[in-house]
């Protein structure tokens, strides 16, 4: 039987009911997203008792799987104002799925303001404690409480910035070692969990009976198929890009291509991309006694994370990715590594989202509050949000919030959600999923770069305004699908090109489900989801006016392509209008 746990956070109680029926089949985000959208009303304000906290783990996690240890965490999101999914790869997804818990949802809020209880859940089921002297920790000293308290437990926690309902701030999940550092970041779910009352869900996975596969056989012939596609593709093989310079590899790429945001959305190229990038990341980690290849969770082939140390070799933070460095780097023209962990390691200990951290960072500094490239200054600025200063306060509700404060246009979000890491103006694809992606500007939610910079899954020019809404519309189906299944995104690249790994995939969900579905069923499962999400953003207020560019792109040319964001309204509604049926 799947479980399924709700938390009432009005009157403390843990009830542990078996999964209904209309749920059975689904995982990961296609959980989160149907739970929220039965369950909380859409005008529900997002820090409010209406407001719903789901966490799912994926069809396949907890089994053999590669790659396949990720959570989903969905609600209405503080940030955007629609509906939110948001995922990490963690050890604690895995538990939570061998324990048979197919979703948690977490209902109501204490009538105190400052009550934080932890949710302890064990194989037997669950009870809320008051979080007594966890409450208020920054999640590095959080998880060393935890782990001398209770040993080696698997959490999922909020820090001081979602302790304070900032809408930057991010849920936090344990990684391999126990690192407070894999964040389902986006969206300010970080909030919703500390509006809820709720410091932390601990997992004592002892005992656990494991995932029930209905059918081996075909589960390990999925699983062989996707391992060898994995294996085989160059950038997802033992030893291959990801393994070795980990996803920074994309820095010097997309600043060859001109498309890596520099000094707040400004330019596309950055004069110390090469200062930071994949390449130097390694090499440094090399010469200090780091570590590359290192796995968010265990049963991971692609291994992309890192550990990066500090000069006397010792550990600084975990780990060094694209989107952290671009966003803390390059967007805010900082070029030292050492300074770019450190805001890291920040965001880690206050439970801030990279990106969103990154982005606002850079718009502080359009406003004159720092010089682009002080690292010192971007420090302290983030060290704010912590404290819970008011100007940490403005800060910690992100960058659209920031840029209304200091009045200023190049302020680069889509419904209140910092962009990520590639330029739509030199990569329009891209612009068109953070248009049109129920969750905000969000790379992840149809990553067009894929055929625009790598040539995977296809070949398409990125400056080319024209064809760009079957490209995305396609790759946000796909999408929804596997962030569904519990599998990491970066499978992405060898299911795109290799048929047999995309058939494994399917084939090990089968596998676990019992079903029997194609590659047309999963068409139709990720456009089912996007449709739910899309129709639950629309009784929330959102019209196609939201999925429309900041201005300042439609008119600000960004060097060195000197283009401004010009994919038509008319192209990027055809994606509104594939997406948008009634459920
Ligand atoms: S590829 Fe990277 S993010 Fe994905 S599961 Fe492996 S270590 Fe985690």
């Amino acid at each position: 039987m799947r479980k399924l746990v709700r938390v009432n956070m009005t009157d403390t109680t843990v009830r542990v009911e078996e999964l209904p029926e209309k749920y059975r089949f689904m995982g990961g985000r296609w959980l989160t997203s149907t739970l929220v959208a039965d369950e909380v009303p859409a005008t529900a304000h997002p820090l409010g008792p209406n407001n719903r906290l789901v966490f799912a783990p994926g069809i396949v996690t907890g089994t053999a799987a590669p790659s396949s240890g990720r959570i989903s965490v969905g609600a209405k999101s503080p940030l955007t104002g629609g509906i939110k999914e948001a995922n990490a790869g963690t050890p604690v997804a895995q538990s939570l799925a061998r324990m048979g818990i197919a979703a948690i949802v977490i209902e109501g809020q204490p009538e105190e303001n400052d009550e934080f209880f932890v949710l302890k859940l064990n194989k037997d089921g669950g009870e809320l404690e008051r979080a007594e002297d966890l409450a208020g920790l920054g999640l590095y000293e959080f998880a060393a409480r935890v782990q001398e308290r209770f040993g080696n437990t698997g959490f999922i926690a909020t820090g001081p910035a979602g302790e304070k309902r900032m809408a930057m701030a991010g849920v936090c999940c344990n990684d391999t070692e126990f690192r407070p550092s894999r964040y389902a970041g986006r969206g300010g779910l970080g909030a919703v969990m500390g509006a809820k009352g709720l410091k932390a869900i601990l997992v004592d996975d002892t005992g656990a009976p494991g995932v029930c596969i209905a059918n081996e056989d075909l589960f390990r012939v999925g699983l062989r198929k996707l391992s060898d596609a994995l294996r085989e593709h160059p950038i997802t093989r033992p030893g291959g890009t990801l393994n070795t310079l980990g996803t920074a590899a994309l820095i010097n790429v997309l600043n060859e291509a001109g498309g890596l945001p520099t000094r707040n959305f400004s330019s596309g190229r950055f004069e110390g991309a090469s200062r930071i990038a994949g390449e130097t990341i390694a090499e440094t980690a090399r010469q200090r006694g780091g570590k590359t290849g290192h796995s968010c969770h265990p049963g991971c082939i692609i291994r992309c994370s890192n550990i990066w140390a500090r000069q006397d070799g010792s550990e600084h933070v975990s780990c060094l990715e694209y989107e952290s460095v671009w966003a803390l780097g390059a967007n805010c023209g900082i070029d030292d590594l050492d300074t770019i962990a450190e805001l890291i390691w920040i965001c880690n200990d206050s439970g801030l989202d990279t990106i969103e951290a990154g982005v606002t960072l850079a718009v502080a500094m359009e406003a004159g509050l720092a010089a682009f490239g002080d690292g010192q200054a971007a420090i302290r600025l983030l060290r704010e949000c912590a404290l819970g200063t008011p100007l940490g306060r403005i800060l910690g509700n992100g960058a659209a919030f920031t840029g209304r404060a200091f009045g200023l246009t190049r302020v680069p979000t889509v419904k209140g959600q910092g962009m990520p890491a590639y330029e739509p103006r030199a990569v329009k694809g891209i612009g068109v999923t953070y248009l049109t992606s129920p969750m905000g500007a969000d790379h992840t939610a149809g990553y067009t770069v894929a055929p625009e910079i790598l040539s995977v899954g296809g070949k398409a020019d990125p400056l080319l305004p024209h064809g760009k809404a079957d490209i995305s519309t396609n790759l946000q189906v796909a999408t929804a699908f596997l962030d569904s299944t519990g599998y990491c995104l970066f499978i992405a690249f060898a299911i795109l090109d290799i048929p047999a790994g995309f058939e494994g995939m399917v084939e090990t969900c089968n596998g676990v489900l019992g079903t029997a579905w194609s590659g047309e069923d999963a068409t139709a499962i990720g456009t089912q989801i996007l449709r739910t999400e899309r129709s639950f953003n629309e009784a929330a207020g959102f019209t196609r006016a939201h999925d429309r560019p900041p201005e300042f792109m439609r008119y600000e040319t960004l060097p060195p392509h000197n283009q401004v964001y010009d994919v038509p309204d008319e192209e990027i509604d055809r994606v509104a209008a594939v997406l948008t049926e009634s459920r």
